[in-house]
């Protein structure tokens, strides 16, 4: 989504409400990578003497494949962020490397909430918290039965099966 910011630049103080969705393909979870199914913003963006500041409110879902037993999940998360926006006709614009530069009177939004966006998920994916995921060695999903290398336990580890934790009383 482009938004027109020529009003804005002309005159310090001056904001502009800003809301709408982001246009999402119709893709599937096929990997490691979320596939966003909703993405919607609202905030501002304002005129702070020169730079512009942008503050945003995220909300969104995607599907993604869980990280341990690759099923298919729906996950929803809502975000807050700002940054700084500089014209690339500014004359500091050396001095400011964590600002977002760009050129004309419109700036790019869908490329900002998607970076900050992709920055504010997890690592990783968990269908639930205590997902058994599958068998490193026969693929069996251990979150709906037990397969039999479980108990072909390496023999090193054999010991820790007797092993007990005892309070310290
Ligand atoms: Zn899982
Ligand atoms: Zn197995």
């Amino acid at each position: 989504m482009i938004i027109d910011v020529s009003q804005i630049l002309k005159s310090f103080g001056e904001s502009k409400e800003l809301s709408g969705s982001i246009e999402l393909g119709e893709k599937k979870a096929s990997g490691a990578a979320p596939v966003f199914t909703s993405l919607d913003f609202c905030g501002t963006v304002t005129n702070i003497g020169g730079p512009l500041e942008l503050k945003l409110n995220v909300s969104g879902k995607y599907d993604v494949l869980c990280s341990r037993c690759a099923k298919e999940i729906q996950e929803s998360f809502a975000d807050s962020f700002s940054e700084i926006l500089v014209s690339t006709e500014a004359e500091d614009i050396t001095d400011r490397d964590d600002a977002v530069i760009f050129s004309g009177n419109t700036v790019d939004l869908t490329e900002i909430i998607m970076s900050n966006v992709l920055l504010s998920l997890p690592s990783t994916f968990l269908c639930k918290e205590d997902c058994k995921g599958l068998c490193p060695k026969c693929g069996t999903d251990l979150n709906e039965k037990s397969c039999d290398c479980i108990d072909d336990v390496d023999p090193r580890w054999e010991a820790l099966k007797n092993f007990v934790i005892r309070d310290s009383e």
